[in-house]
């Protein structure tokens, strides 16, 4: 059994619901990266200061089994899932200080084994010796859908047009950027789940864990 599994993709593929799925069915512990980035994006908002390597050199961002998320003791796992935060994770993840402090953060977690992980520099910087790397990708169109019947189930406003545009924007910054931009990594395996249920997508990913 495959102990360290890395998922990788663009914005709205489906990373985190299969990965905490998946991760379900090994008895593994799942960790969101993005939801580190955004909870340093959220600090920055919430602080009103300028980024930097101050402002979170004590951050504390602690992801508990159940999912929810901790910035410096305080329960913000609803807070971090606005369209606000998503963009203010995009521009923070560009800065070299930030990712060092959470590539560090994220390896330490991960040295626990018996982790699926995702984000988007899982496989090619976080955990370049992962036992199974996956790129899991979809559509725009597809992801968009996803990413709007998601906000809307937690009621807050979406305009699918506008998701759409924002995940063109947020994935053309993620992958142009210098530091560990959104790439596959060689020896990941591709998915794309597109025409795939979640499903079929963790039945794959499990397959391929054995
Ligand atoms: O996965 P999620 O959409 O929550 O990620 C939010 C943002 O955090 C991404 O758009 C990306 O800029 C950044 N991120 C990153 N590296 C990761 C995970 C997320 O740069 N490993």
């Amino acid at each position: 059994m495959k102990k360290i599994i890395a998922v990788d993709g663009p914005a709205g593929a489906g990373k985190s619901t299969v990965s905490k799925l998946c991760a379900a069915r090994l008895g593994y512990t799942y960790i969101d990266t993005g939801a580190m980035y955004r909870a340093v994006a959220l600090k920055v908002i919430q602080s009103g200061k300028n980024l930097d390597e101050n402002l979170i050199k004590d951050i504390e961002i602690t992801l508990d089994e159940s999912g929810k998320v901790f910035l410096d003791g305080i329960d913000v796992t609803k807070e971090i899932r606005t369209p606000e935060v998503s963009r203010g994770a995009s521009n923070v993840a560009k800065f070299g200080f930030v990712r060092k402090k959470l590539t560090e953060l994220q390896r330490e977690m991960a040295k626990r084994g018996k982790v699926i992980m995702d984000g988007r520099d899982i496989g090619t910087q976080v955990l370049p010796n992962a036992d199974l790397k996956i790129f899991l990708t979809a559509s725009v169109d597809e992801r968009a859908k996803r990413r709007f019947e998601e906000l809307k189930a937690k009621n807050f406003p979406a305009n699918l047009d506008q998701i759409k545009n924002e995940i063109i924007l947020r994935d053309k910054q993620d992958s142009e950027r210098e530091i560990a931009p959104l790439a596959q990594a060689d020896d990941a395996i591709l998915l794309d789940s597109t025409n795939l249920t979640v499903e079929q997508v963790v039945n794959k990913i499990l397959e391929l864990a054995q």
